[in-house]
């Protein structure tokens, strides 16, 4: 493992990056989502929804070139921002998740998402994860997401 070195020059903090250091960053996103659970022997059989919170977590070094505008950055918090907006929360904010196999009639002409598993919290992190492995930038690496569906309850997939 490396490590940064922090040197004083004349009052100023400076980082000298004789070693680097992998850091995580964490940004936490919150969408609303609705769904039901095919088959399941519980009150989740029935549409309801959840106030999701989702944390996702990347790995990487801070860009050590000090001409950059990203100095000092493993990845801008912005750019993750829009990454995770454009592949997860514009799709699924307000939307209604079912399993494709579940017979229903969009009467509603809601926003409405079918998928190829049971739309637990689990399989929703996991396929996320599947979203969004390819999408970020170089030597950043997608190493946790954590999913809460309630506000005691949450599913975590670590990398
Ligand atoms: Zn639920």
């Amino acid at each position: 493992m490396k490590i940064f070195v922090l040197e004083q020059t004349k009052g100023l903090g400076t980082y000298q990056s004789i070693y680097t250091m992998k850091v995580q960053l964490t940004k936490q996103f919150d969408f609303e989502m609705a769904h039901a659970l095919m088959n399941y022997d519980g009150h989740c059989k029935n549409i309801h929804g959840h106030s999701y919170k989702l944390y996702i977590t990347i790995e990487g070094e801070p860009n050590p070139d000090t001409n950059s505008s990203k100095c000092g950055m493993v990845m801008d918090f912005g750019d993750l921002k829009r990454i995770v907006h454009e592949n997860i929360i514009d799709t699924y904010d307000h939307a209604l998740v079912l399993n494709e196999k579940a017979v229903f009639e969009n009467t509603l002409n809601t926003k409405l998402i079918r998928t190829s598993f049971q739309p637990t919290c689990e399989n929703m992190l996991i396929y996320f994860y599947e979203l969004l492995k390819d999408k970020l930038p170089e030597g950043v690496k997608l190493c946790k997401l954590r999913m809460y569906e309630t506000a005691t309850s949450y599913a975590e997939l670590v990398i």
